[in-house]
Parts: C-alpha cells; structure tokens; sequence
C-alpha cells in the first residue's frame, strides 16, 4: 500500500491521508499519550491502511508491552504448568 498499489484490487488509485496537530486521526496509548495515524486508501475499492506516523514522537515502546516478551513469559508458563500452546496472549502487570 505504501508503495502506491493497492493489495486488494491493484490499483494504483492510492491516496495517502495525513494526520496532524489539526487533523487528528489517533489511537490512545495511554491517558497522556496518543499516536497519530497515517492512513493509505485505495479509491477503487475503499480499501484502508493505517500507521502510526513517524513524523511525531509517540513512546510505544516506553508505554505498551513488547508482544515477543509477552509471547515468552506465556510461553515459560505453559511449560511450566504442562499447557498445550495456544496463540492466546495475555498479559498481566
Ligand atoms: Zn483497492
């Protein structure tokens, strides 16, 4: 998508859709952080990517749980507790 061709339909009739301080597309990180989202959209089908732009500074690595370390500490329980693996995570603090 971000190359300018839709995965969907194959267009080429991508439009990329900015965020800013006054277009404020967002997802919430925490109670004092958002992120700012980025979306590409394709205008033949209507199919919509979002990401988190880079061009403001969000934290997420500071504020949210790293999926693998999560994966592992799952991982280390099961084994411990003799569970068959899922791909369920959890996450408790
Ligand atoms: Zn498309």
């Amino acid at each position: 998508m971000r190359s300018g061709k839709c995965p969907k339909c194959e267009s080429d009739e991508v439009y990329l859709l900015q965020s800013s301080w006054t277009i404020k597309n967002h997802i919430t990180i925490s109670w004092k952080n958002e992120a700012l989202l980025d979306f590409y959209i394709c205008d033949e089908c209507g199919y919509t990517e979002n990401y988190i732009s880079k061009r403001y500074n969000t934290n997420i690595s500071e504020e949210l749980p790293r999926v693998a370390d999560i994966k592992r500490k799952n991982d280390e329980l099961r084994a411990r507790e003799n569970k068959p693996k899922d791909d369920d995570y959890y996450f408790e603090e």
